[in-house]
């Protein structure tokens, strides 16, 4: 029998008035029929949540960082559970959703911890001539509602990523996750539920983001949204969002550069992972590699050979690398930028064949940097690998984009890392890593096109909070 579910509003599982089937991206079939939810519902969220802000802000630091200890303990007593909905939802491999679901847990734990640090600051009021006599501080206050809009490639760890700030500051909120993964998004408000969150602090709506987006971006008593997903639909919301505060984390081409290493084939193993795990539907996933002349050899062989050993198949399965992308067009147009790469002269090292939405992970070389595999998000099982002579030239190429989430750059030089640093357009430069690392307390987000704002406990618990300033009179 198909699971049925239900959307989260004021405390309440309830129907819809219309419904669709979430079907598996991997086989196709009906995985659980979802509701969806109309604009009243979603209106009737954020008068909820706005309802319950009373309440959550009543909450002690120690009650609110008790919720989310308790929710990271559903996440690990119902750890395999949860790794299942990701293999069926969004055709994870099992050991990538395993992988998420211990990263969702650790997410909360960050979250419970800086529950209970927020703090604000004695101000030296008398360091101005007009302060004399005054005792100044500051304290974070939440915002009150905010509206999640998440997106469908890691949807329990990025949704945490919304709700344990979130409610670390005492904030209420409605989340809409991505239609294709809704099982997550419920799962993890049935663990608030059990955990004891407030009535009306958690919504969940679901349904189409162009048909429910805009009733949480615009509404005048939402007062941030905080949004993960692709630039198109980043750039919509800042334009309809007016002067209502807004945190974007868009997606990269991210690039690599090898200059030095003592270890080629540990690189091109980290390589492989880094543009492959989840079939490159990764917003730091390794899309382009800058190789110094003459590692070049070296480094594609070793890759070629660390390719050799990944599978392909259905997520459930234990030995699986690689599956479905999350709609077959999306296979097919990255077979056509493959195609549109070997039109301008690139050539392809392996790889390039689609079956339905499976796309074989694909290595080209000689990549020209107007090809759209250079210089769009790919998005799919693609990484080019294109040489230089000049280290300052590799700098100049991995600047040449519009995005600049994160870079990674491998050298035995200190001066070239520092140099680096100083001057890749990104947000986070990674040394001798690639840039597909993240943990999740470190702060996290993008210049340029690929965002405004971080992310990572701290500073999204930030971003989420009001700076209050408060001066006594003591004379
Ligand atoms: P997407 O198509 O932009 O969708 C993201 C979310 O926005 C979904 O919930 C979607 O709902 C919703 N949405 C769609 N149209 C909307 C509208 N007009 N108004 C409001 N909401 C709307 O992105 P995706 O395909 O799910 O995710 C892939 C993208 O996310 C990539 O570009 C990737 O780089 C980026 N990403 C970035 C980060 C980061 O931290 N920087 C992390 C992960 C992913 P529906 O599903 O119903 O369309």
């Amino acid at each position: 029998m198909t699971l049925t579910k239900k959307m989260f509003i004021n405390g309440e599982w309830r129907e819809g008035k219309t419904s669709y089937e979430l079907k598996s991206p991997y086989s196709g079939e009906v995985v659980a029929k979802l509701p969806f939810s109309t604009k009243e519902d979603v209106l009737e969220a954020i008068e909820g949540a706005k309802s319950a802000q009373k309440k959550m802000k009543a909450l002690t630091s120690l009650e609110r960082s008790t919720i989310l200890e308790k929710v990271a303990n559903l996440f690990e007593e119902n750890f395999e559970e949860c790794a299942l909905i990701l293999t069926k939802e969004n055709a994870k491999p099992l050991k990538a959703a395993r992988g998420e679901i211990l990263r969702t847990i650790e997410t909360y734990k960050f979250a419970a911890e800086e529950a209970k640090k927020l703090t604000g600051e004695t101000i030296p009021m008398d360091a101005a001539k007009g302060g004399k006599g005054k005792f100044g501080f500051t304290k974070r206050e939440p915002l009150g509602v905010i509206g999640a809009i998440t997106p469908f490639n890691f949807p329990f760890n990025l949704v945490a990523h919304k709700l344990g700030p979130a409610f670390a500051a005492g904030n209420t909120v409605v989340l809409k996750p991505a239609s294709q993964t809704p099982l997550s998004a419920l799962k993890t408000a049935e663990f608030f539920e059990q955990a004891g969150l407030p009535i009306g602090a958690l919504h969940v709506v679901i349904g189409k983001g162009g048909d429910i987006g805009d009733v949480l971006v615009t509404h005048p008593d939402v007062k941030l949204i905080t949004f993960t997903g692709s630039l198109e639909v980043g750039l919509d919301i800042k334009a309809k969002a007016g002067l209502k505060k807004s945190t974007l984390e868009l997606g990269s081409n991210s690039a690599v550069i090898i200059d030095n290493t003592d270890d080629i084939e540990s690189v091109a193993r980290r390589c492989v992972d880094g543009a492959f795990a989840f079939a490159g539907q990764v917003c730091i996933s390794v899309q382009r590699i800058f190789v110094k002349n003459e590692l070049f050899k070296e480094l594609t062989e070793a890759m070629l050979e660390t390719v050799k050993g990944l599978k392909t198949g259905d997520p459930a399965e234990e030995s699986t690398d690689i599956s479905a992308l999350i709609q077959e067009k999306e296979a097919v147009r990255a077979e056509e930028w493959i195609k549109e790469a070997q039109n301008k002269g690139a050539e392809v090292l392996c790889g390039g064949k689609r079956t339905g939405s499976i796309l074989e992970p694909t290595i080209i070389a000689n990549v020209p940097s107007s090809a759209s595999i250079s210089c769009n998000e790919a998005f799919a099982p693609i990484v080019m690998i294109n040489t230089y002579d000049d280290y300052d030239e590799a700098i100049r190429n991995v600047n040449d984009s519009q995005y600049g989430l994160q870079a990674g750059v491998y050298t035995t030089s200190i001066e070239k890392a520092f140099q680096a640093v100083d001057q890749i357009e990104v947000g986070g430069v990674i040394i001798n890593e690639v840039p597909a690392f993240r943990v999740d307390q470190m702060p996290y987000g993008g210049v340029k096109n690929s965002g405004t704002g971080r992310e990572g406990i701290k500073y999204a618990t930030e971003e989420m909070t009001e700076l209050k300033l408060a001066v006594f009179n003591l004379v």
